[in-house]
């Protein structure tokens, strides 16, 4: 495939930055963007010329295939800069692998290496000084790919457009979290999208988590869909439940994503010395757990907020609060993380690039 692709990239700068104009202190997460983006069509069988241009919107047919059949998927990742002033990304083979398996799923091209890490890597030279010092400041980085090939019929696209946007955030702290067991909704099913970072998984959940929102819940444990027997994922987070000093999470599956975060937590916690039980968990030996004290802790992982620690779940509208604890586990793991990432810690894994 790296036979067609030429190697080179286009980069077109602005004329002036809009850095000064941005309050780096008071950043709502993911609602300001770096001045520049990069795109990259596809177009008759192969990719084009790959272009860092101004941050701007652009024009699609009103009958491009995203708006119509939901053809886009997308990552998430973060850069971090280092006391030196370097720029350091944590595990990107992992994004480009996910979005690559993504990409499968949704009948979208494979978008190439040198494309996405050393495109990504050529707009991070650029926009260095939107990434700032210290610990809990990162830039988000948002890797996507929609179908822009027009036709209301159902069908995939022919052409594509992959674009990384970047948005400057601080340490992402959602306030105390309670979650709801889903009984009825699902996030997922088996053969379908939930192991995608496909746009519609994340549209399908907004009404569901409304609900929730409604009756004062932040997120919602989502379940398996046959039985709602087992627990998958918090939110748009993987999910962890510490027993006594057992830390239980789910084994990916096709309606679990495959957490960049989860899977480095699972390989700290056992450098640590933590037990890591990687194995279905069952909704009744949570609630037995929460009933009988062994439940210490229940948290989500993911890129956004690393660790969120959940204070109490709801389940048949009885609601659980957790402890307190004095020796959280979960905050314990995410400033080892967090430190890994902003090279603070040595990192034995060799994650960082
Ligand atoms: N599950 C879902 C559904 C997600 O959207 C995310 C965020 N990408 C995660 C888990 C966590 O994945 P990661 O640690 O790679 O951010």
């Amino acid at each position: 495939m790296g036979l067609d692709i030429q190697s080179e990239i286009d980069v077109v700068k602005v004329a002036s930055s809009k850095i000064n104009q941005v309050d780096f202190e008071n950043l709502a997460f993911g609602n300001v963007f770096t001045d520049h983006m990069l795109m990259c069509d596809f177009k008759d069988g192969k990719w084009e010329r790959p272009t860092i241009k101004p941050y701007e919107p652009f024009l699609l047919d009103p009958s491009a295939k995203v708006f119509h059949y939901g053809q886009a998927i997308f990552e998430g990742m973060k850069a971090y800069k280092d006391d030196n002033d370097d720029i350091w990304l944590f595990r990107p083979d992992e994004n480009l692998d996910r979005f690559n398996k993504s990409a499968t799923r949704m009948a979208m091209p494979e978008v190439p290496e040198h494309i996405f890490i050393d495109g990504l890597k050529e707009i991070l030279k650029i926009e260095k000084e939107w990434v700032k010092k210290g610990l809990g400041n990162t830039l988000y980085i948002r890797p996507f790919m929609i179908a822009i090939g027009t036709g209301v019929i159902a069908q995939p696209s022919t052409q594509y457009r992959f674009m990384i946007i970047l948005s400057p955030a601080k340490s992402y702290y959602s306030g105390e979290v309670k979650v709801i067991i889903a009984e009825h909704y699902s996030r997922a099913a088996n053969g379908g999208i939930g192991a995608a970072k496909a746009a519609g998984n994340y549209s399908a959940q907004f009404y569901p988590t409304k609900l929730a929102n409604d009756q004062g819940f932040q997120q919602i444990i989502w379940t398996d869909d046959a039985t709602h027997t087992t627990l998958e994922e918090a939110g748009t987070m993987n999910v962890f439940f510490r027993i006594n000093d057992t830390l239980y999470t789910a084994p990916t599956s096709e309606r679990i994503l495959d957490g960049v975060t989860r899977k480095s937590l699972i390989d700290l916690a056992k450098r640590e010395g933590i037990n890591v039980a990687v194995q279905p968990v069952l909704v009744s030996e949570i609630v037995e757990a929460a009933k009988n004290g062994s439940l210490k802790e229940i948290f989500g992982a993911g890129t956004a907020a690393v660790v969120n620690p959940i204070v109490g779940f709801s389940y048949q509208d009885v609601y659980y609060e957790l402890p307190k604890t004095e020796n959280s586990i979960a905050l314990e793991l995410k400033e080892k993380l967090t430190n890994i990432q902003h090279k603070l810690a040595e990192d034995t894994f060799g994650w960082t690039v």
